[in-house]
């Protein structure tokens, strides 16, 4: 069959994109079809600005047309309609999509859709190659998103913790040198930027640029502060200095010197220097309790000192004749709203709520009333757990601030690793998405491990799609999920890791509630059980040419992975450290060996970082 795509000769480059893999999915879709299919591809703007994605889509047997409110949106649309034709995206990872044949005239949709919110991405975490990127953005827009946060200025940390294998002992360190992150990361903004999908950057990093340092991870800085700078640093306990050396993590004083020029003139030159980032994030250090004890400090919060410095970087931007919108954070010590400063030019700025501390038990409550925000003490402040208090800060600061605004939210980071079957997460995903709209909050971000896919990437799915339709059945998502991952006996695979989602605890796992739990301990045995009768379902699905869809495979690890984890977690909630660290260390050699096998599926980095530092394992330190 011959496809014939047109769209018009000023289109830019997502619609150049969009008419690629339109023609590359019908053309195998269409493979024993004959003669020519027309569509066409069109950019048709709102009126008004700053509505989300919108797309329609009307196709028949001769061909037809996909429009949208941009180029994104035209590619988004694609992707939604190849889906509706059958295609599924269910990772992102190379050779897991199926892509069905079909006779032209089943070539017949007439729709459109507007997505539910306007922000709708994934943040960069773990320890990542420059081929996990690049495979996650391209899966992206297949799972309706339309945003990416490349963190610091470049996303070296991941990178490094990859190539250098970090925690992971039986891996050599591959070559890996600094010149190439620039190489990689204007290569990942490249493959941004031809899908039209928005580009968020930095955040973390800039008080350690501000000390003077590069500032381009969570390491320790090689060299000692300098005498010039050390009355920018934050004075806690009587001393000006690094935080634990980690300029990253230190926070300014903004009274005693000029920290606050320094820093909105590095985010000035950046937005000058970067003209394609979108959402430009403004964050102080990544540590609470540690912000500046002197007088000047004192006589005032941190979170009205952070909005005279946004209003300072606000001036320098206008005068710039800059539009770059700035992302400003709500956690830690900036929970708490600014008693005195306001934003003038709200207009500028994005609110970005970020309840790092909160459970995953359960999903964003109904609004009714919330606690009081309690009495904010420099430097003895406590993160709030319940989904309650969080909101409570948030309301606090949507009474001063009525602009746009998301949810930045870590499912996928940290919590996940408790969810042994990721269907309950999946739930509580879906049911905080139904809940922004209540919440005020226009979209989410999630902060996470790009390699969340063990036993599957259901609920990184599960927020693709609810983002682009808050009416997404969870239910529907998952028969549509794993009938493309595990084929006809999905609904076994869906009946164990529920049953292994019941018994498993994001909680425990991230370190909230006691250490020594009995009931958790039972709980943990019954995983045991749980994973050893499901052996012969598995089996089913090897055949001696393999297994019968990469899902099985990854499904068949993932028991493995459960038995060695639950046994180590087992021993920890009965108290019994040292079988406990021990169970932890077999765990880890299964991981460590099997990585290359599992790569795209498990972040060995970040799940032994997480047990290591929240689950509470003692001697944590590695094999
Ligand atoms: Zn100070």
């Amino acid at each position: 069959m011959e496809i014939n795509i047109t769209f018009a000769p000023e289109a830019g480059e997502p619609v150049r994109f969009a008419a690629g893999e339109l023609t590359a999915y019908l053309g195998r879709m269409l493979a024993e079809e004959t003669g020519t299919l027309s569509v066409s591809l069109e950019v048709r703007p709102d009126r008004e600005p700053g509505l989300p994605d919108w797309f329609s889509v009307n196709l028949e047997e001769r061909g037809g047309t996909v429009a949208g409110n941009s180029g994104r949106a035209v590619l988004l649309g694609v992707y939604d309609c190849l889906r509706r034709l059958g295609c599924r995206f269910p990772a992102p990872v190379k050779g897991c999509e199926t892509v069905p044949s079909l006779t032209r005239q089943a070539l017949a949709l007439r729709y459109e859709h507007r997505a539910s919110f306007y922000h709708r991405g994934v943040c960069i975490e773990g320890a990542d190659s420059r081929e996990n990127l690049l495979d996650f953005i391209d899966w992206l827009p297949k799972a309706g998103y339309n945003s990416f946060f490349l963190q610091f200025r470049t996303p070296y940390a991941f990178f490094k913790r990859w190539y250098l294998h970090e925690r992971n002992p039986l891996r050599k360190a591959e070559p890996f040198s600094p010149a190439d992150v620039p190489v990689w990361t204007e290569e990942a903004e490249g493959a941004l930027k031809r899908r039209g999908l928005l580009l968020h950057k930095v955040g973390h990093g800039w008080t350690g640029a501000a000390l003077g340092f590069d500032a381009q991870s969570w390491d320790a800085d090689p060299e000692p502060l300098s005498e010039e700078k050390r009355p920018l640093a934050a004075q806690v306990d009587g001393v000006r200095g690094l935080y634990k050396g980690v300029s990253a993590n230190t926070n300014l004083c903004f009274r005693n010197g000029d920290a606050a020029e320094v820093f909105a003139a590095l985010v000035a030159d950046y937005a000058q220097a970067h003209p394609g980032v979108d959402y430009l994030h403004v964050w102080l250090a990544d540590t609470y309790n540690n912000v500046c004890e002197c007088e000047g400090c004192r006589a005032t919060t941190l979170s009205d000192q952070y909005v005279e410095l946004l209003n300072e970087i606000d001036r320098r931007l206008t005068a710039q004749g800059l539009d770059t919108k700035i992302v400003f954070l709500l956690y830690q010590e900036l929970l708490w709203p600014p008693v005195k400063a306001r934003l003038t030019n709200p207009e500028r700025f994005v609110l970005m709520f970020a309840p790092i501390s909160r459970t995953f038990e359960q999903s964003y409550p109904a609004v009714g009333e919330l606690p009081p925000i309690p009495a904010y003490e420099r430097n003895r402040i406590e993160l709030p757990t319940s989904l309650e208090e969080n909101l409570a800060f948030l309301r606090g600061w949507q009474r001063q601030f009525a602009g746009d605004s998301f949810v930045y939210d870590y499912p996928l980071g940290r919590a996940h690793y408790g969810d042994f079957g990721y269907v309950k997460l999946a739930r509580v995903v879906s049911g905080d998405v139904k809940r922004l709209k209540q919440l005020g909050l226009n979209g989410y971000i999630s902060c996470q491990e790009l390699r969340s896919g063990l036993p599957n990437f259901f609920p990184n799915y599960v927020l693709g799609r609810t983002l682009m339709d808050e009416r997404a059945d969870v239910n529907e998502l998952m028969a549509e999920y794993f009938s493309a991952a595990y084929g006809e006996d999905w609904p076994a695979v869906a009946d164990y890791l529920f049953q292994l989602s019941g018994l498993s605890s994001t909680d425990y796992v991230n370190g909230k509630g006691p250490r020594t739990d009995q009931d958790m301990a039972a709980r943990m045995e019954a995983v045991r059980e749980l994973c050893l009768d499901f052996t012969p379902t598995l089996d089913a699905h090897r055949t001696p040419q393999g297994w019968q869809t990469p899902f099985w495979a990854a499904l068949d690890y993932h028991r493995a992975y459960v038995l060695k984890l639950s046994r180590a977690l087992r021993h920890l909630a009965l108290g019994e450290a040292e079988k406990a660290a021990e169970s932890r260390r077999a765990f880890l050699e299964l991981i460590c060996e099997k990585e290359p096998d599992f790569q795209p599926w498990l972040d060995v980095y970040r799940v032994l970082e997480v047990t290591e530092n929240y689950t509470g394992f003692r001697g944590g330190a590695e094999a």
